[in-house]
């Protein structure tokens, strides 16, 4: 037995003893070298997870001090080898070369760097989330964002004192928002809201059955082509706590059709004292026009209209982080704020980070540091430029890669009709079918996201930042080479 050939003299403290320390092993070469490819965070939490398994085999009687010193000349080796394969996360960051800006599997909306580098900021240490640092006392998450939230959209709607009489909070999502604004404002009694609004959103986001949970009983106006202020003006009762508007987001509907507009609903809501209440959803701050998307309507024209109340989501067109927004006038958020769920609903200080840095984003007047802003107004001509360098460096025998012209679509539920053209790159291999190669895309690291269309492979580069196009050529070659010889193994 091992035990018995331990050195008269050995105890089990002895062999402890002989174990390096931690700071011994990070001033080691291979430490040093680890170091310029991972964080010290890592390389620490490999050496300690190295040391408790030899601890683990002192304990066991593993080891004489002969074997324990083999060990240990090997540690910063055995620590280096760990850090090559780490723990595989099953969270990874992916190219998206769908094409589609919001796309909800993939994660909405990428993040600004000064969003990034706040939230890491914030993330990374303790931070003043509840505490106001003039009085010492316990203050409040929702300021992080509220004052800026409310001069940005003081600014961008004109509207005189918007920051003295409106006030702004954040839940998880624009689902939440909706549901919170319903049942604090008007749980137990009437909605109002038009039969061509009773929609559904996506992801299971009912307005009906929202309705329902939230407590508020629905009163449904008008008919499912055709509403007018008058039938919202003829359905209010002394029951009546707030008409809701849905704005039709992933849908449109043509032909013979009418729906009030903000500004008529809201005269209604204020003849009969009835605060209007908008589920905005795509939280759009500045119009789409000038990308050639006409009638997508903003947060702020619903503001303009006079919207009592407005719910939008962080991670669609404002191009933030996943939350849910709402702004209206100070004494509706005020009742929000006060009902117990309002806790319930609460974010993260990273949400608040990330927020904070998007709208100074657009406060300093440079959206285009938004990527999602970047996505909707890169032009035809450098997507066509761009496709055609990548496939200059592509390398892969067989494959007949081409440049051919798309359009692409925002996603997220949002302007359901916007075609945005550009151009993507086509691949087709004799060997390989379409289906095969987007799973062979799939599985490259980092996974590359492609779509069909007839029956070819389309990388649509309008989601894949320029900076990213070395990487895509670099994984597109190692990825189609092994695809290919492995076919041809198969085959022959
Ligand atoms: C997207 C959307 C929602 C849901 O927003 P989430 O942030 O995904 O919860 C609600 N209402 C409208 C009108 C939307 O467009």
């Amino acid at each position: 037995m091992e035990r018995s050939t331990r050195q008269a003299g050995t105890s089990l403290d002895d062999l402890y003893r002989i174990l390096p320390s931690v700071s011994d092993l990070l001033l080691t070469d291979e430490a040093r070298r680890s170091l310029q490819t991972s964080s010290r965070v890592a390389v620490v939490h490999a050496i300690r997870a190295a040391l408790d398994r030899l601890r683990e085999e002192i304990l066991t009687g593993g080891h004489t001090a002969i074997t324990l010193q083999e060990r240990i000349a090997a540690l910063p080796m055995t620590v280096s080898d760990a850090l090559r394969q780490p723990f595989p996360f099953s969270l990874r960051s992916v190219l998206n070369a769908t094409g589609v800006i919001l796309h909800t599997n993939l994660g909405r909306a990428p993040l600004s760097t000064s969003a990034l580098e706040h939230m890491v900021d914030i993330a990374g240490g303790y931070s003043n989330l509840e505490l106001d640092l003039e009085s010492g006392e316990r203050g409040s998450r929702d300021v992080h964002v509220e004052s800026l939230l409310l001069t940005l959209i003081g600014r961008l709607s004109g509207i005189a004192d918007f920051d003295g009489t409106h006030r702004a909070i954040l839940v998880n999502n624009c689902a939440a928002a909706t549901f919170l604004a319903l049942h604090a404002l008007a749980a137990g009694r009437e909605v109002l809201v038009s039969r061509g609004e009773l929609v559904e959103i996506g992801g299971g986001f009912r307005i009906p059955e929202i309705l329902k949970a939230s407590g508020a009983i629905l009163k449904e106006v008008g008919t499912t082509n055709r509403t007018r202020p008058a039938d919202y003006e003829n359905s209010i009762s002394p029951d009546t706590a707030l008409i809701l508007r849905v704005h039709q987001s992933n849908f449109s509907m043509e032909g013979f059709v009418a729906r009030p507009s903000a500004e008529e609903l809201v005269a209604v809501g204020d003849r009969a004292q009835i605060a209007v209440f908008e589920d905005q959803g795509t939280g759009l701050l500045h119009s789409l026009e000038p990308y050639g998307i006409p009638r997508e309507p903003t947060l702020i024209a619903s503001l303009t209209a006079g919207c009592h109340l407005v719910a939008a989501s962080g991670d669609k067109l404002l191009g933030g982080p996943q939350c849910g927004i709402l702004v209206g006038r100070t004494a509706l958020i005020d009742q929000i704020r006060r009902s117990p769920l309002f806790r319930t609903f609460r974010v993260d200080k990273l949400v608040y980070a990330a927020l904070e840095a998007t709208l100074a984003d657009y406060l300093s007047d440079s959206p285009q540091a938004i990527p999602i802003i970047r996505m909707l107004r890169v032009s035809s001509e450098e997507m066509k430029g761009r496709c055609r360098q990548v496939i200059a460096h592509l390398n892969v025998p067989g494959l007949s890669p081409d440049v051919v012209p798309v359009e692409s679509v925002i996603g997220g539920g949002t302007a359901p009709k916007a075609q945005l053209p550009g151009f993507a790159i086509s691949l087709r291999h004799p060997a390989i079918g379409p289906h095969d190669l987007l799973l062979a895309l799939r599985r490259a690291n980092p996974p590359i996201i492609a779509r069909i269309k007839a029956d070819l492979v389309l990388l649509d580069l309008r989601t894949i930042e320029p900076e990213s196009d070395p990487l895509l050529i670099r994984v597109l070659n190692d990825q189609l080479l092994a695809a290919a010889a492995s076919v041809e193994e198969v085959g022959g």
